[in-house]
Protein backbone atom coordinates (compact mmCIF):
# COMPACT_ATOMS: atom_id res chain seq x y z
CA UNK A 1 0.00 0.00 0.00
CA UNK A 2 1.44 3.60 -0.67
CA UNK A 3 0.34 6.05 2.18
CA UNK A 4 -0.53 9.43 0.90
CA UNK A 5 2.15 12.00 2.58
CA UNK A 6 -0.14 14.90 3.05
CA UNK A 7 0.22 18.52 4.96
CA UNK A 8 -2.74 18.40 8.07
CA UNK A 9 -5.08 21.16 6.00
CA UNK A 10 -5.09 18.34 2.77
CA UNK A 11 -6.53 15.30 4.76
CA UNK A 12 -9.67 14.03 3.21
CA UNK A 13 -12.40 13.36 6.07
CA UNK A 14 -15.45 13.49 4.03
CA UNK A 15 -15.74 11.97 0.76
CA UNK A 16 -16.65 8.22 0.88
CA UNK A 17 -13.84 5.17 0.94
CA UNK A 18 -10.60 5.22 2.86
CA UNK A 19 -7.50 6.78 2.74
CA UNK A 20 -4.02 6.09 4.39
CA UNK A 21 -1.97 8.88 4.69
CA UNK A 22 1.30 9.95 6.11
CA UNK A 23 0.78 13.42 7.17
CA UNK A 24 3.62 15.62 7.54
CA UNK A 25 5.38 18.16 10.35
CA UNK A 26 8.53 19.58 9.04
CA UNK A 27 11.77 18.50 11.69
CA UNK A 28 13.03 21.74 13.79
CA UNK A 29 15.93 20.73 12.86
CA UNK A 30 17.31 18.66 9.38
CA UNK A 31 15.59 18.18 6.17
CA UNK A 32 13.05 16.28 6.25
CA UNK A 33 9.60 15.61 7.97
CA UNK A 34 7.69 13.60 11.13
CA UNK A 35 5.18 11.59 9.52
CA UNK A 36 1.96 10.90 11.51
CA UNK A 37 0.44 7.29 10.18
CA UNK A 38 -3.59 8.81 9.76
CA UNK A 39 -6.34 6.26 8.43
CA UNK A 40 -9.41 7.89 7.38
CA UNK A 41 -12.69 5.64 6.78
CA UNK A 42 -15.34 7.46 5.39
CA UNK A 43 -19.33 5.65 4.77
CA UNK A 44 -22.22 6.45 2.90
CA UNK A 45 -23.96 8.15 6.19
CA UNK A 46 -21.11 10.04 7.47
CA UNK A 47 -22.60 13.23 9.77
CA UNK A 48 -20.61 16.76 10.23
CA UNK A 49 -18.86 16.44 13.12
CA UNK A 50 -19.87 12.65 14.22
CA UNK A 51 -16.94 9.69 14.21
CA UNK A 52 -15.01 7.98 16.03
CA UNK A 53 -10.87 8.45 16.20
CA UNK A 54 -8.74 5.91 17.72
CA UNK A 55 -5.08 6.76 19.11
CA UNK A 56 -2.11 5.18 20.21
CA UNK A 57 1.44 5.70 21.06
CA UNK A 58 0.70 9.72 23.12
CA UNK A 59 3.22 8.23 24.84
CA UNK A 60 6.40 7.00 23.04
CA UNK A 61 6.46 3.90 25.07
CA UNK A 62 3.50 2.44 25.23
CA UNK A 63 2.82 -0.47 23.28
CA UNK A 64 -0.72 -1.93 23.26
CA UNK A 65 -2.65 0.95 21.54
CA UNK A 66 -0.08 1.08 18.50
CA UNK A 67 0.00 -2.52 18.04
CA UNK A 68 -4.04 -2.64 18.22
CA UNK A 69 -4.45 0.44 16.09
CA UNK A 70 -1.79 -0.94 13.08
CA UNK A 71 -3.83 -4.18 13.50
CA UNK A 72 -6.92 -2.71 12.84
CA UNK A 73 -5.50 -0.97 10.14
CA UNK A 74 -4.88 -4.08 8.19
CA UNK A 75 -7.72 -5.53 8.55
CA UNK A 76 -10.74 -2.84 9.24
CA UNK A 77 -13.91 -4.14 7.02
CA UNK A 78 -14.14 -0.65 5.32
CA UNK A 79 -17.64 -1.44 4.09
CA UNK A 80 -19.28 -1.97 7.24
CA UNK A 81 -18.36 1.53 8.27
CA UNK A 82 -21.52 3.68 8.04
CA UNK A 83 -19.40 6.93 9.72
CA UNK A 84 -16.17 8.31 10.26
CA UNK A 85 -13.58 6.00 11.64
CA UNK A 86 -10.12 7.46 11.91
CA UNK A 87 -6.97 5.05 13.22
CA UNK A 88 -3.49 6.68 14.31
CA UNK A 89 -1.76 3.81 15.40
CA UNK A 90 1.35 6.23 16.50
CA UNK A 91 0.41 9.68 17.13
CA UNK A 92 3.93 10.79 18.68
CA UNK A 93 6.07 9.14 16.01
CA UNK A 94 9.27 10.75 17.47
CA UNK A 95 8.56 9.77 21.03
CA UNK A 96 7.76 6.25 19.97
CA UNK A 97 10.66 5.89 17.75
CA UNK A 98 13.15 6.78 20.90
CA UNK A 99 10.69 4.40 22.94
CA UNK A 100 10.63 7.38 25.21
CA UNK A 101 7.53 8.61 26.56
CA UNK A 102 8.34 12.00 25.92
CA UNK A 103 9.48 13.72 22.66
CA UNK A 104 13.25 14.02 22.66
CA UNK A 105 13.49 16.87 20.18
CA UNK A 106 12.01 19.07 22.89
CA UNK A 107 11.22 17.29 26.36
CA UNK A 108 7.49 17.75 25.65
CA UNK A 109 4.85 15.20 27.07
CA UNK A 110 2.61 15.38 24.50
CA UNK A 111 -0.19 14.10 27.33
CA UNK A 112 0.65 17.84 28.87
CA UNK A 113 0.73 19.65 25.93
CA UNK A 114 -3.03 20.05 24.52
CA UNK A 115 -4.57 22.22 23.04
CA UNK A 116 -1.36 22.61 21.18
CA UNK A 117 0.22 25.31 19.41
CA UNK A 118 1.00 25.32 15.39
CA UNK A 119 3.90 27.99 16.20
CA UNK A 120 5.76 25.90 19.09
CA UNK A 121 8.19 23.32 19.22
CA UNK A 122 7.15 19.99 17.93
CA UNK A 123 5.02 18.60 20.05
CA UNK A 124 2.45 21.30 20.53
CA UNK A 125 2.42 21.05 16.75
CA UNK A 126 1.25 17.18 17.14
CA UNK A 127 -1.43 18.29 19.83
CA UNK A 128 -2.35 21.30 17.72
CA UNK A 129 -2.68 18.75 14.82
CA UNK A 130 -5.11 16.60 16.57
CA UNK A 131 -7.06 19.66 18.19
CA UNK A 132 -7.75 21.60 15.36
CA UNK A 133 -7.88 18.63 12.75
CA UNK A 134 -8.95 15.70 13.91
CA UNK A 135 -11.30 16.17 17.01
CA UNK A 136 -13.23 18.93 14.68
CA UNK A 137 -13.95 15.09 12.64
CA UNK A 138 -15.12 12.63 15.33
CA UNK A 139 -17.30 13.15 18.72
CA UNK A 140 -15.95 10.08 20.17
CA UNK A 141 -12.00 9.64 21.40
CA UNK A 142 -10.41 6.96 22.23
CA UNK A 143 -6.77 7.22 24.23
CA UNK A 144 -4.85 3.68 24.34
CA UNK A 145 -2.27 4.29 27.48
CA UNK A 146 -0.43 2.04 29.74
CA UNK A 147 2.01 2.14 32.15
CA UNK A 148 5.22 2.73 30.58
CA UNK A 149 8.56 2.29 32.63
CA UNK A 150 6.40 3.72 35.62
CA UNK A 151 3.43 2.16 36.65
CA UNK A 152 2.13 -1.44 36.85
CA UNK A 153 -1.62 -1.40 36.42
CA UNK A 154 -4.61 -3.34 37.05
CA UNK A 155 -6.09 -2.94 33.49
CA UNK A 156 -8.22 0.02 33.60
CA UNK A 157 -9.84 2.69 31.23
CA UNK A 158 -10.62 5.44 32.79
CA UNK A 159 -12.84 8.78 31.90
CA UNK A 160 -13.72 12.21 33.77
CA UNK A 161 -16.13 13.28 35.83
CA UNK A 162 -18.79 15.52 33.12
CA UNK A 163 -21.82 17.56 34.17
CA UNK A 164 -23.75 16.80 30.93
CA UNK A 165 -25.52 13.01 32.31
CA UNK A 166 -26.02 12.19 28.30
CA UNK A 167 -22.13 12.48 27.82
CA UNK A 168 -21.19 11.29 31.33
CA UNK A 169 -23.38 7.55 30.65
CA UNK A 170 -21.94 7.24 26.94
CA UNK A 171 -18.93 7.29 28.57
CA UNK A 172 -19.26 4.79 31.35
CA UNK A 173 -20.64 2.75 28.63
CA UNK A 174 -17.62 3.25 26.08
CA UNK A 175 -15.73 2.42 28.56
CA UNK A 176 -17.21 -0.84 30.15
CA UNK A 177 -16.90 -2.42 26.67
CA UNK A 178 -13.25 -2.53 26.39
CA UNK A 179 -14.11 -5.44 29.04
CA UNK A 180 -11.19 -4.23 31.84
CA UNK A 181 -12.16 -4.92 35.44
CA UNK A 182 -12.19 -1.66 36.58
CA UNK A 183 -13.24 1.36 35.18
CA UNK A 184 -11.47 4.72 36.69
CA UNK A 185 -12.84 8.16 37.74
CA UNK A 186 -9.88 10.49 37.61
CA UNK A 187 -8.81 13.53 38.35
CA UNK A 188 -9.01 16.40 36.04
CA UNK A 189 -6.73 19.00 37.14
CA UNK A 190 -3.54 17.48 35.03
CA UNK A 191 -3.19 20.82 32.29
CA UNK A 192 -2.84 19.97 28.69
CA UNK A 193 -4.43 16.23 28.67
CA UNK A 194 -5.67 14.99 25.01
CA UNK A 195 -8.43 13.64 26.56
CA UNK A 196 -9.81 17.03 28.92
CA UNK A 197 -9.11 18.73 25.31
CA UNK A 198 -12.01 16.74 24.11
CA UNK A 199 -13.69 16.10 26.88
CA UNK A 200 -14.61 20.00 26.91
CA UNK A 201 -15.85 19.94 23.63
CA UNK A 202 -18.53 17.66 24.42
CA UNK A 203 -17.24 14.66 23.39
CA UNK A 204 -17.31 11.06 24.31
CA UNK A 205 -13.82 10.70 25.45
CA UNK A 206 -12.29 7.68 27.19
CA UNK A 207 -8.59 7.03 28.07
CA UNK A 208 -7.00 3.54 29.22
CA UNK A 209 -3.86 1.51 31.01
CA UNK A 210 -4.08 -1.68 29.04
CA UNK A 211 -0.27 -2.82 30.17
CA UNK A 212 3.14 -1.85 31.96
CA UNK A 213 6.74 -2.14 31.51
CA UNK A 214 7.17 -1.00 27.95
CA UNK A 215 6.15 -4.65 26.74
CA UNK A 216 3.06 -5.93 24.45
CA UNK A 217 0.20 -7.01 26.68
CA UNK A 218 -1.97 -9.73 25.00
CA UNK A 219 -4.95 -9.12 27.07
CA UNK A 220 -4.53 -5.46 26.55
CA UNK A 221 -3.58 -5.04 23.02
CA UNK A 222 -7.29 -7.74 22.82
CA UNK A 223 -9.03 -4.99 25.10
CA UNK A 224 -8.14 -2.55 23.01
CA UNK A 225 -9.55 -3.75 19.77
CA UNK A 226 -12.83 -4.88 21.23
CA UNK A 227 -13.15 -1.56 22.70
CA UNK A 228 -12.26 0.36 20.01
CA UNK A 229 -14.72 -1.70 17.35
CA UNK A 230 -17.62 -1.68 20.14
CA UNK A 231 -17.89 2.02 20.65
CA UNK A 232 -17.44 2.39 16.93
CA UNK A 233 -20.71 0.38 16.48
CA UNK A 234 -22.32 1.75 19.81
CA UNK A 235 -21.62 5.10 18.48
CA UNK A 236 -22.96 4.51 14.79
CA UNK A 237 -19.83 4.91 12.70
CA UNK A 238 -19.97 0.85 12.04
CA UNK A 239 -22.93 -1.53 11.48
CA UNK A 240 -22.83 -5.11 12.48
CA UNK A 241 -22.92 -7.19 16.22
CA UNK A 242 -20.83 -5.75 19.50
CA UNK A 243 -18.00 -7.68 19.19
CA UNK A 244 -18.35 -10.89 21.59
CA UNK A 245 -16.77 -9.49 25.23
CA UNK A 246 -13.45 -11.91 26.10
CA UNK A 247 -12.49 -10.28 28.99
CA UNK A 248 -14.32 -9.68 32.31
CA UNK A 249 -18.18 -10.29 32.61
CA UNK A 250 -20.09 -7.25 32.65
CA UNK A 251 -21.40 -8.04 36.56
CA UNK A 252 -17.98 -8.47 37.32
CA UNK A 253 -16.59 -4.72 36.46
CA UNK A 254 -15.40 -2.28 39.46
CA UNK A 255 -16.04 1.34 39.08
CA UNK A 256 -13.03 3.21 40.97
CA UNK A 257 -12.68 6.75 41.93
CA UNK A 258 -9.18 7.97 42.25
CA UNK A 259 -9.84 11.73 41.15
CA UNK A 260 -9.31 12.72 44.75
CA UNK A 261 -5.67 13.21 45.76
CA UNK A 262 -5.51 11.74 48.93
CA UNK A 263 -5.48 7.99 46.94
CA UNK A 264 -2.36 8.66 45.70
CA UNK A 265 0.62 7.12 48.02
CA UNK A 266 3.94 8.91 47.66
CA UNK A 267 7.49 7.79 48.34
CA UNK A 268 8.66 9.58 51.56
CA UNK A 269 12.44 9.37 50.12
CA UNK A 270 14.55 8.22 47.17
CA UNK A 271 14.41 4.69 47.18
CA UNK A 272 13.82 0.80 46.39
CA UNK A 273 10.05 -0.36 46.28
CA UNK A 274 9.20 -3.51 46.84
CA UNK A 275 5.23 -4.49 46.44
CA UNK A 276 3.45 -6.66 48.67
CA UNK A 277 0.33 -7.04 47.75
CA UNK A 278 -0.23 -7.41 43.64
CA UNK A 279 -2.65 -4.92 41.73
CA UNK A 280 -6.30 -4.94 41.76
CA UNK A 281 -5.79 -6.37 45.26
CA UNK A 282 -9.28 -5.18 47.59
CA UNK A 283 -7.38 -2.98 50.25
CA UNK A 284 -8.64 -1.65 53.79
CA UNK A 285 -7.13 1.63 55.76
CA UNK A 286 -3.96 1.10 56.97
CA UNK A 287 -3.15 -2.47 55.06
CA UNK A 288 0.30 -2.38 53.93
CA UNK A 289 0.75 -1.95 50.35
CA UNK A 290 4.26 -2.24 50.16
CA UNK A 291 7.81 -1.71 51.50
CA UNK A 292 10.86 1.45 50.59
CA UNK A 293 14.21 0.70 51.41
CA UNK A 294 16.99 2.85 51.95
CA UNK A 295 20.24 0.44 50.47
CA UNK A 296 22.34 3.75 51.35
CA UNK A 297 21.62 2.67 55.15
CA UNK A 298 21.81 -1.20 54.78
CA UNK A 299 20.96 -2.12 58.16
CA UNK A 300 17.42 0.17 58.86
CA UNK A 301 14.30 -1.71 58.01
CA UNK A 302 12.47 -0.22 55.22
CA UNK A 303 9.06 1.91 55.58
CA UNK A 304 5.93 0.35 55.15
CA UNK A 305 3.57 2.12 52.79
CA UNK A 306 0.22 2.03 54.15
CA UNK A 307 -3.09 1.73 52.34
CA UNK A 308 -4.92 5.87 52.80
CA UNK A 309 -8.43 3.95 52.97
CA UNK A 310 -10.41 1.41 51.51
CA UNK A 311 -10.49 0.80 48.07
CA UNK A 312 -8.50 -0.59 45.58
CA UNK A 313 -5.15 -0.73 44.81
CA UNK A 314 -5.26 0.25 41.22
CA UNK A 315 -1.41 0.37 40.49
CA UNK A 316 2.25 0.36 42.22
CA UNK A 317 5.73 1.59 41.17
CA UNK A 318 7.13 -0.92 37.98
CA UNK A 319 10.35 0.34 38.55
CA UNK A 320 12.30 -0.80 41.61
CA UNK A 321 13.69 2.64 42.01
CA UNK A 322 11.37 5.46 42.96
CA UNK A 323 12.36 9.03 43.86
CA UNK A 324 11.13 11.11 46.73
CA UNK A 325 7.51 12.25 46.09
CA UNK A 326 7.06 9.97 43.38
CA UNK A 327 4.13 8.11 43.35
CA UNK A 328 4.52 4.64 45.01
CA UNK A 329 0.68 3.33 44.72
CA UNK A 330 -2.54 4.42 44.02
CA UNK A 331 -5.66 3.21 46.30
CA UNK A 332 -8.59 3.99 44.43
CA UNK A 333 -12.30 4.24 46.25
CA UNK A 334 -14.85 2.42 45.02
CA UNK A 335 -17.83 4.08 43.16
CA UNK A 336 -21.36 3.90 42.35
CA UNK A 337 -22.32 2.98 38.50
CA UNK A 338 -24.53 5.51 36.85
CA UNK A 339 -28.23 4.59 36.75
CA UNK A 340 -29.64 3.13 33.64
ZN1 LIG B 1 0.49 7.16 28.65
Amino acid sequence: MQRQIAYPDALDFDTPGRRDYFVRFEHPTSWGDFLIPVTVIVGPDAQTGRGLVAIGSTHGNEYEGPVAIKNLVHNFDAARVTGRIILIPVLNVAAFKAGKRDTPEDGVNLNRAFPGNALGSITYRFADFVNRFIFPQVHAVIDIHSGGEQMRFAQCTSFHIVEDPAQHKAMAQTARDFGCRFVMIYQDKTPGLLTSTAERQGKITIGSELGWGESVNREGVSMARQGILSAAIRQGQMSGDLPKNEHCAAGDQILVDNSDMACYVLAPFEGHYEPVVDCGERMSPGQLIGLLHDFDRIDVPPVELRSPHDGYLLCQSWHAGVYRGEVAAVVSRVKEWPKP
